[in-house]
């Protein structure tokens, strides 16, 4: 008998991890798998910021830290939000938590009641649905389309917000589809929400330094919503720091002081070694965070151009993040004499059964149409796997 709450039977499996998990599975009985499902730097972290680590054991940072999160990172974080992004946060108004994962979860449960209306933009990163039904919310979807270069339009939002509309959840560079809003594009969506006074908006900016045309720009810097954006970031993928697990929001004092409150009877402050090292990341003055852009770069152009080639598939070509995000329907109802593919889902376990290369589904983007590939892995590998997924997808009729 399981005696499980409803709560945590509401919640699937993060599919980008179940993938990476089935994938190393495959590779541990030595099957030659192409791992391109996680969303994660294939870099080590750099020198300087581990240096800094082993000196924070050293130096004996091994008492709990305090719950917000150190005071000097804190206003590490206040110069990085001031100077990178033109947004004034106090140290007051900054969490730090185990993850961007951490921080979302953090605010949504703060400012979600049982109810509450969210707007997701799809495709989305799985963990924004999953974490709104979590807290009892209802995701609203707002689809963009390929045609569209996934971005959704300014319209599209204003017709789904209702009285219940409690947040949006907004992302750019997006994961999945790496696709990066303009400052035009981005100001038409700020002045929805500014008409829409009991709306708040989490934008989520952890690709902000993995842009390749274009520039970034901040939610929170239009200033007439200033005080209803929810800025969340980390050092995970700028940093290469997937592992440390450090997260961190810029909000209004207000929820600030929730996220703090939650944090302190759910976790207490994060590891304290990961946030000395995250100190020095952001404070560092090394290029390793523009080496690893110029190499997402070359790989995307790399990616794209080889897989344009192949026959049936609609590809995008993404200006961020490290995430490309092809159209599949075209292979949709065809099959190996083996395999019928229904679904993308279907298609992404064709690629890993049968080129041994593993993506994942767009069902959990809410993009059924399409999968989810991730560059962030060798020239020769992505050459490799995409010669792979050629011959595996031509053998469908
Ligand atoms: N937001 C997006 C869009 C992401 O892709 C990720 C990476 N999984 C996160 C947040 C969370 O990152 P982390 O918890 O590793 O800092
Ligand atoms: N964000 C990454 C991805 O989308 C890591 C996995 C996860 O946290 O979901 O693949």
């Amino acid at each position: 008998m399981e005696y499980l709450s409803d709560r945590i039977k509401s919640l699937s499996v993060s599919q980008t991890l179940a993938m990476a998990q089935k994938s190393n599975e495959l590779k541990a009985k030595g099957i030659d798998v192409i791992s391109l499902s996680l969303g994660e730097p294939d870099f080590n972290t750099p020198d300087y910021i581990k240096e800094a680590a082993k000196k924070a054991i050293d130096d004996n940072y091994s008492k709990y830290p305090p719950v917000p999160g150190y005071r000097d990172l804190r206003e590490a974080i206040s110069k990085k939000f001031k100077e990178e992004n033109g947004i004034n946060y106090s140290p007051d108004q900054i969490i730090v938590s185990a993850g961007g994962k951490h921080a979302l979860i953090n605010v949504i449960l703060s400012i979600i009641n049982p109810g509450d209306e969210v707007i997701i933009l799809a495709p989305y990163w799985v963990s924004y649905y999953d974490q709104v039904i979590f807290a009892g919310g209802k995701p609203v979807i707002v689809t963009a389309t390929l045609e569209n270069d996934f971005k959704v339009k300014p319209e599209q939002i204003e017709a789904a917000i209702t009285d219940k509309t409690r947040l949006m959840i907004f992302n750019s560079p997006s994961n999945p589809t790496g696709m990066v809003y303009n400052r035009e594009e981005m100001e038409s969506i700020a002045r929805v929400v500014q008409k829409h006074k009991a709306m708040l908006v989490i934008s989520d900016e952890i690709y902000e330094h993995i842009i390749f045309d274009g520039e970034h720009v901040s939610m929170a810097s239009f200033d007439f919503i200033y005080d209803r954006v929810i800025t969340v970031n980390g050092v995970s993928k700028g940093y290469a720091m997937t592992g440390w697990r450090i997260g961190y929001i810029g909000a209004p004092v207000w929820l600030a002081k929730a996220c703090n409150k939650l944090q302190g009877q759910f976790t207490s402050g994060v590891c304290s070694i990961a946030q000395r090292a995250a100190l020095a990341a952001i404070q560092g003055k090394g290029n390793s965070r523009q080496v690893m852009r110029d190499a997402f770069h070359r790989r995307r152009d790399l990616i794209c151009g080889l897989l344009k080639e192949i026959k049936g598939l609609k590809v995008r070509v993404p200006q961020g993040a490290f995430y490309v995000m092809p159209d599949i329907s075209f292979f949709l109802g065809k099959s190996d004499g083996e395999n019928k593919i229904v679904s993308s889902d279907d298609l992404a376990l064709y690629l890993l059964e049968k080129a041994q290369v593993a993506t994942v589904g767009g069902s959990a983007f809410g993009a059924p149409d399409c999968i989810r590939i991730s560059y962030a892995n060798s020239d020769d590998l992505l050459v490799e796997a995409v010669k792979r997924i050629k011959a595996a997808l031509e053998k469908l009729n």
